[in-house]
């Protein structure tokens, strides 16, 4: 990053032209719902009068709620920014960064820059709840992979998805054209993210879902985990309200205290596991490094040292460091290089191996793996290029992260049919392990099948309590409150899929209702205090060769948060701040 340069400098003061042009997995939606007032601080413009706002929740109320241990200090005018000017010259020291000018350069570096929207502090989260979230993490990663490799299931589960739904349609083509199971490689690698939220009234983490496809933010959430502990113990005062009981985390034992240095500075996972004798408050966060190692695994079992690692990124990415932060330490720690193209690139330049290998061969190198970045909403593929760039890499011999079976294992639609009694049973042996997946489900209901009328029936008599969602990622797309209400209002149950009334393409959840926190957050230069909602995601790396699953590891963290008044979470999609965990023993 050109960090002395005037341009960088100022640019680090001016608002993204509409975060426009982040997008990456969670930012299609600022271009679907750019008026979405972001952030407002509590009581400000923002903060009432949407008609899309649901009523939030129980939250404030539960015993979870504001003043728990851990809760923010009062800090005075002149600490807020002082910890706002030193939050932002470490993000840009450490490259808790994103672009602000994504060209429509195919897959060219922006050159502008400013920090990422984070909050300035971490946020208190009951440790039972994340240590809970994190050991179940993993079986779900096995679910997803063992999800992808039925296709009987996948083909009943998705039917009438399949007949309302272009985009899933699409992806399921890539699949079966490619020869479904048969034409799958045997190395299949996942960076995958799951996304729980705190459920107040009964203190169990409640899964929003599994990412399967194009998750982001390991390197940044990496990054505000090692700033938190930074503002903790830099600022005055910090250190003994946070980390009382001489339970100091040291997160930079293994990062880079020294920021010149380009020494360990990812939250390294094998030395994640260090144990101090108090455990500490503020989780290690290895997540940068889970992403690039079960890379490099896949690169590794793929045997080919010499090729390269192939990132389909969007056009115009601007989270690129994110991006780039990976793509280092793959060089640096494994010696695979990155190459970054768009799918569009892939369409035009791109070839497959003739020979046994299949590799894919782009501009003179060959590539064993390909790792998604792009690709998981229907704005990737503005034309056939893009599908065909997809096409010809599912059908390459190159390693997926993940193949188009693994992204249509991440469907709601497939959750959903999961939490149906006895469904997650089928693919889980292990008893005790089935029950601590299933303690995780949120309600859900089906709007295909018999049940639909009913389960329409059941959410319109509160429409405040579920979330009506589509088979779609990247945040902006589900509805709520009013707007479900309207939905569901135009439900008809002899409607054919693909005809008006039909809603076989959406599911039904159970609304989350976490606790409300109090959280000093920064977006674009300016900080706002506002009353919050977070939602933990949880990072799984995963690989599996042939039928033997070598890698199946949770290794890091996320922690979203949002203006509690709104409904989504993504962060680039500008609702949410990336933020950490303060884990809290209650
Ligand atoms: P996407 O694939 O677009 O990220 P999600 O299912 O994660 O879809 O939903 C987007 C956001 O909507 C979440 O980050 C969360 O803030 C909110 N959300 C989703 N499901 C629920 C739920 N059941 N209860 C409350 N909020 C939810
Ligand atoms: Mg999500």
């Amino acid at each position: 990053m050109a960090a002395t340069t005037p341009a960088c400098a100022s640019a680090a003061l001016v608002p993204s032209p509409g975060a426009a042009a982040a997008r990456s997995r969670t930012g299609r939606a600022s271009r679907l719902r750019a008026s979405v007032p972001t952030m407002p601080p509590v009581g400000g413009a923002g903060s009432s009068g949407r008609a899309r706002d649901a009523p939030r929740a129980a939250a404030a109320a539960s015993p979870r709620s504001v003043g728990i241990s851990g809760a923010p200090p009062d800090l005075s005018d002149a600490s807020k920014r002082a910890l706002r000017d030193e939050a932002i010259a470490w993000a840009a020291q450490r490259g808790l960064l994103v672009g602000t000018d994504g060209s429509d350069a195919g897959s060219a570096m922006c050159a502008h820059l400013t920090h990422a929207p984070f909050a300035v502090l971490p946020t208190p989260f009951p440790r039972d709840v994340f240590d809970l979230a994190a050991d179940v993490s993993p079986a779900f990663a096995a679910l997803s992979d063992a999800v992808s490799r039925d296709d009987a299931f996948l083909r009943e589960c998705l039917r009438g998805v399949l007949e309302t739904d272009d985009f899933t349609r699409r992806v399921w083509d890539v699949y079966e054209s490619c020869g479904g199971q048969a034409g799958r490689v045997p190395v299949e690698a996942g960076v995958l993210r799951a996304d729980y939220m705190l459920d107040a009234p009964s203190g169990a983490p409640l899964q929003v879902e599994v990412n399967t496809i194009s998750t982001s933010f390991m390197a940044l959430a990496t990054r505000v985990s090692e700033m938190h502990d930074h503002l903790i113990r830099w600022a005055p005062g910090l250190e003994a309200h946070y980390y009382r009981g001489g339970a100091r985390p040291s997160l930079d034992d293994d990062s880079d205290s020294d920021s010149d240095s380009d020494s360990d500075d990812d939250g390294s996972r094998s030395r994640a596991k260090k144990k101090t004798s108090v455990p500490s408050p503020l989780p290690r966060n290895g997540a940068l490094a889970l992403a690039a190692d079960t890379l490099a695994a896949a690169h590794r079992a793929m045997g080919v040292p010499d090729a390269r690692l192939l990132m389909l990124v969007q056009p115009g990415e601007t989270n690129v460091m994110d991006q780039r932060l990976i793509s280092r330490r793959l060089f640096e720690r494994h010696g695979v290089r990155t190459t970054r193209a768009t799918l569009k690139e892939v369409a035009d330049r791109a070839t497959i191996g003739e020979d046994a290998a299949r590799l894919i061969h782009l501009d003179g190198a060959s590539h064993s793996v390909a790792y998604f970045r792009a690709g998981y909403a229907p704005g990737d593929y503005p034309s056939e290029a893009e599908w065909a760039g997809r096409l010809l890499i599912e059908r390459s011999g190159a390693a997926k992260s993940p193949s188009a079976a693994m992204h249509l294992a991440g469907c709601k639609k497939v959750q959903q049919t999961l939490a149906e009694p006895g469904v997650l049973e089928r693919f889980v042996d292990d008893a005790e392990t089935a029950a601590k997946m299933r303690g995780t489900f949120a309600a859900m209901r089906a709007l295909d099948g018999a049940d639909a009328a009913g389960a329409v029936a059941e959410a319109l008599r509160e429409p405040d309590r579920w979330v009506l969602k589509p088979q779609r990622e990247g945040g902006g797309n589900n509805l709520y409150g009013a707007d479900l209400a309207a939905a569901l209002g135009a439900f008809d149950g002899d409607a054919k899929p693909g005809e008006e009334g039909n809603l076989s393409g959406y599911i039904l959840m159970r609304r989350i209702f976490p606790p409300a926190n109090r959280t000093l957050a920064l977006r674009r230069g300016e900080t706002s205090e506002m009353e919050t909602l977070s939602e933990l995601g949880v990072y799984v790396g995963y690989l599996r060769v042939g039928e033997e699953v070598v890698m199946n590891e949770c290794g890091g963290h996320l922690l979203r948060t949002k203006a509690a008044t709104s409904d989504e979470g993504g962060v680039a999609a500008g609702f949410a701040v990336l933020d950490s965990p303060l884990l809290v023993d209650e």
